[in-house]
């Protein structure tokens, strides 16, 4: 396996946010289902502990959603490992898109494992802290950008791989058009504070094809940008 980490990523922790709590989040992760040693390896390397305010970085390595602001949550770890396992069951694509950056943790985990990563964030402010942590962590080749992700990013379309991290109504028409043929989604459908189901949609010869992976929880995908 190569991981594109640089050293710098590595380089965080100590105390509670060390290598020992992360070790305890991986042993956690597979206990619970987790099995490719890809993204074992790179939730294992990627400082979650650097995605939330220092007030709450020790608990970083537990395995709960956190506040990250602007009432917005950074995704529970076992979810981020389950979407990101799903998305490269297929094998690792080359590109993705990422609608809802939020923290920019799921982000950084996708381009540890050598995707080039498009990311877009409706949120000014979240979008700006994101940032800072791609370039503090080595990570330049993050694409970011300030928009409403329900319209996907047409001029970098068609994806091998999307990956939707908030709650969406409906699977919008853009990000449909703008999956690569053979290409994969992951999107969480379904009413904001209710279940929501995480779907997989494969195009696969023009054909939509859809799984259903279960019940999630994630803050709605809404409308423009602030
Ligand atoms: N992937 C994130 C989790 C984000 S929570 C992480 O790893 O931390 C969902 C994010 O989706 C929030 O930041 C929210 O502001 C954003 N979001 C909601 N609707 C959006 C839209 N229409 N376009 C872009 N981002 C959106």
């Amino acid at each position: 396996m190569s991981l594109t980490l640089r050293p710098r990523l590595d380089d965080h922790g100590l105390g509670l946010t060390g290598q020992r709590a992360r070790d305890r989040l991986i042993q956690r992760l597979q206990a619970e289902g987790i099995r490719d040693p890809r993204v074992l390896e790179v939730m294992r390397m990627v400082p979650r502990h650097l995605f939330v305010d220092e007030a709450i970085a020790g608990r970083a390595y537990e395995d709960n959603a956190l506040p990250i602001g602007s009432g917005q949550t950074i995704s529970q770890p076992y979810i981020v490992a389950k979407m990101t396992e799903s998305l490269i069951e297929p094998g690792i694509p080359a590109r993705a898109l990422e609608i809802g950056t939020g923290s920019g943790y799921q982000a950084a985990v996708l381009a540890a494992l050598g995707i080039e990563v498009f990311t877009i964030e409706r949120m000014e402010p979240l979008l700006r802290q994101a940032r800072r942590r791609f370039r503090q962590l080595g990570l330049e080749g993050v694409r970011s950008r300030h928009d409403d992700g329900r319209l996907g990013w047409p001029d970098a379309s068609p994806f091998p791989a999307i990956m939707v991290t908030a709650a969406a109504s409906r699977v919008e028409p853009a990000w449909l058009e703008q999956l690569a043929e053979g290409g994969l989604m992951l999107a969480p459908v379904g009413e904001a504070g209710g279940v929501q189901r995480l779907r997989r949609i494969q195009r696969v010869q023009g054909e939509f094809v859809d799984t259903d992976l279960g019940a999630v929880s994630f803050v709605p995908v809404l409308p423009g940008i602030v």
